[in-house]
């Protein structure tokens, strides 16, 4: 397993946010973690990338224990999060915030070219290389955030909530993008989201947690196709079945 994450503890003072959380991530695999509002999502990605503290359980990265490892390592060795709101810089431009991404390599040929490769994957931005960021679209502000999370050189991407404000037709773009890390360049997503039907169309295998406990996993699909489950767990209308024709799946 490329991400074996083991009895996982957050805690906030006296609010216990993650409550034992055991996941595994394949290589070039996606799984989904989805759940409420407050179930713990976010304190589970940032534990693993190591910018949360954590009071008890494991982090597994490639066979080794990466728990007592800084955040800066983790990044320099692949493990990368492109976080809730995508932090991008807005008074920077397109092209100085791709720069940031690459900001633990050398910026020689290889980063440059790997830039041209952002560039032809998200025409958007290439057209826009030397614009400010703060006149992108939420859509493209979100390519942006994962063209930079990409110049880290990830084998694992963490997404925080990646459709969080976009319109239904930018967000299946964006998932569409996600979807394609796994396909065409092996990196392996942990996808958080609230979007549970998008998620679970995208997803291998998916996490429902509540309360900081994983309360159902499985087959994204088998997820997906458990009403009791969605209704009792997640009860947005968007993870209905009966949505899902007018909803194309992105793969
Ligand atoms: P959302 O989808 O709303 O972001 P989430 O599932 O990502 O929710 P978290 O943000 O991880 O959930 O929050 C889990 C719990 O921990 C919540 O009760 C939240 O209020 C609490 N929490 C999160 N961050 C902190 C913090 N820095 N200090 C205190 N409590 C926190």
């Amino acid at each position: 397993m490329l991400l074996d994450v083991r009895d996982l503890h957050v805690r906030y003072g006296r609010v216990h946010a993650v409550r034992g959380i055991t996941l595994t991530l394949g290589a070039g695999q996606v799984v989904a973690v989805v759940g409420a509002n407050g179930a713990g999502k976010s304190s589970l990605l940032r534990a693993i990338l190591g910018i949360e503290k954590t009071s008890g359980g494991s982090v597994g990265y490639d066979g080794t224990d990466i728990t007592r490892w800084s955040a800066s390592e983790r990044v320099k060795n692949g493990l990368v999060l492109v976080p809730e709101g995508r932090r991008i810089v807005m008074t920077l431009t397109v092209h100085e915030n791709l720069l940031m991404g690459a900001f633990n390599r050398r910026l020689d040929a290889a980063v440059h070219s790997e830039i041209d490769g952002i560039y032809d994957r998200f025409p958007n931005l290439a057209a826009r290389r030397d614009r400010l960021a703060s006149v992108l679209s939420g859509g493209e502000q979100q390519m942006l955030a994962i063209g930079r999370a990409l110049l880290a050189a990830p084998r694992v991407m963490m997404l925080d909530e990646p459709s969080l404000g976009l319109s239904p037709i930018l967000s299946a773009e964006v998932f569409e993008h996600i979807a394609s890390l796994g396909r065409d360049r092996n990196i392996a997503v942990l996808l958080v989201e609230q979007n549970t039907q998008r998620a679970l169309e995208l997803a291998d295998h998916a996490y429902v947690i509540e309360l900081g406990r994983v309360v159902s996993q499985g087959p994204a699909e088998q997820l997906l196709s458990d009403h009791k489950l969605i209704d009792a767990y997640l009860g947005h209308g968007e993870a209905k079945a009966g949505h899902s024709e007018q909803q194309r799946p992105v793969r």
